[in-house]
């Protein structure tokens, strides 16, 4: 009885909303490796940086030991328009489960972008507008990212110029318009609009791109043009720095009720939202003040963490940004065409790398089917149709809530439900047909991708 004090969801209010962000790399010790410049192979310098980042984002970039960043009062009042988002306790799972876990999930998908990627988008654009630039550009896999940042570019009235990896943007016509609906101008990926799209297109024809490329292009479209810069939607720790306001809010709101999880569960694609809700939890881990259970859950055809290796590789197929050490497939890995565009990335953030080789997370695969069995089932009983990409936290939670049913302990289980499915419905259409299929790359897949990685002492 005592339990059902806690409500179906916890809503803070605006004043219980974090002022900072979190920089969870000050309390690090091991601390991830520095960016190092393609050029001189040496660590990247600020001026350096801030060619192709605003210049607050590469300072951002390169802090790594001051622990609150301040949440600029515009930036703020943004969030309000959807934040504090809930925590929900998934009651209704439980009982369909007969778990004796309590779970919970941080709803990130009240927003017309229908993900996360808002939380940073407005912060990007925030100080690239602060800087006085015209505009900025960037990539996007499933569409997410782009049009949160159309979003916060139509806010801030910045021009938005969008790379959209070419198979989401024939399958997701739907994403496509919401962006341009607000303004941005969209290219399919590769494209022969840049110098490094036209390379990519003669060594790969007929190809359905990828993130990597798209980066490349939209990091050239930058550079190659004055008040121009370059914005990322993950992998970076400015991004996963952002993010760490669902992971304030997440704590705030347990400490509300006196409750204590005992796992912390998140989709990675870069990383920037796992990182982001983990960061505060790992935070009181590096200092001996508690201890968790931190699991990364990413897709089986794209396994960055779980079968990737620790080293420096670019971010990008086009190794115009710098190098970053993260686990990684290699840059010019390219993933088979999964329905979680979000997820097919090579490599993944340097913060949650570090954390990662340091024994305080674990990594996990899981197969797509069971992805979207485990997102049907949620839906069934939750009333949310979620993103495949959050599905694989959604399948994780429950594969964790029924180990629990076998041994009888009640678990308390949070995961990050990072986005809606709305524009995912050819995917899950795939599913309902029966002709969804499982890919996972080969041995000799995964060794083509490590052969891009580039090599030079100490990187081997
Ligand atoms: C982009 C995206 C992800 C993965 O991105 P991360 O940077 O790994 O957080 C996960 N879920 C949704 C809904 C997304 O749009």
């Amino acid at each position: 009885m005592e339990e059902k004090k806690i409500p179906y969801k916890i809503y803070l209010s605006e004043d219980e909303m974090p002022r900072a962000w979190y920089n969870v790399r000050a309390d690090m010790t091991n601390k991830p490796a520095p960016l190092l410049d393609g050029e001189t192979m040496q660590p990247i310098t600020l001026e350096k940086l801030s060619e192709v980042f605003c210049e607050e984002l590469a300072r951002q970039e390169m802090d790594d030991t001051t622990a609150w960043f301040e949440i600029p009062e515009e930036i703020r009042n943004f969030y309000k328009m959807y934040r504090p988002s809930p925590l929900v306790r998934a009651y209704c799972l439980e009982e369909k489960l007969g778990t004796p876990a309590h779970i919970y999930y941080k709803f990130e998908g009240n927003n017309t972008s229908g993900s996360h990627k808002l939380n940073s988008a407005i912060a990007q654009a925030y100080y690239a507008k602060r800087q006085g630039l015209k505009g900025v550009t960037t990539e996007t896999g499933a569409g997410q990212w782009g049009t949160a940042l159309s979003m916060a570019c139509a806010y801030l009235g910045l021009d938005c110029e969008v790379f959209m990896v070419k198979c989401s943007y024939e399958q997701k016509p739907f994403r496509r318009e919401v962006m341009r609906t607000y303004g941005a101008n969209v290219t399919p990926s590769p494209s022969n609009t840049t110098a490094v799209g036209r390379k990519i297109l003669e060594q790969f024809p007929g190809t359905s791109g990828s993130l990597g490329c798209a980066i490349s292009e939209a990091v050239e479209a930058a550079t190659s043009r004055e008040g121009y810069r370059y914005v990322l939607g993950s992998v970076l720790s400015q991004v996963l720095l952002h993010q760490t306001i669902i992971g304030l809010e997440t704590q705030t709101a347990l400490r509300k009720y006196g409750i204590k999880p005992d796992m912390i569960i998140g989709c990675a694609g870069g990383g920037s939202n796992l990182g982001g809700l983990i960061a505060p939890f790992a935070g009181e881990m590096l200092r001996g003040e508690a201890n968790y259970q931190l699991i990364a859950v990413e897709p089986a055809s794209c396994p960055s963490l779980t079968r990737g290796v620790y080293r420096y590789d670019y971010c990008d197929t086009g190794a115009i940004c710098p190098l970053q050490k993260m686990y990684t497939l290699g840059n010019g890995f390219i993933p088979a065409a999964t329905h979680s565009g979000g997820l097919r990335y090579h490599g993944m953030s340097a913060i949650v790398s570090q954390l990662y080789e340091d024994g305080l997370m674990e990594a996990r695969s899981v197969a797509q089917t069971d992805v979207f069995a485990a997102a049907q089932e949620f839906a069934k009983c939750e009333g949310i149709l979620p993103a495949p990409e959050s599905s694989h936290a959604i399948k994780v939670a429950i594969d964790e809530a029924l180990k629990c049913k076998e041994t009888g302990e009640s678990k308390t289980i949070v995961f990050g439900l990072t986005g809606t499915g709305y524009f995912d419905m050819m995917s899950y259409g795939k599913f309902n047909d029966g002709l969804m299929t499982d890919y996972v790359p080969t041995e000799e897949e995964l060794r083509r991708g490590f052969d891009s990685i580039p090599k030079f002492p100490g990187n081997e």
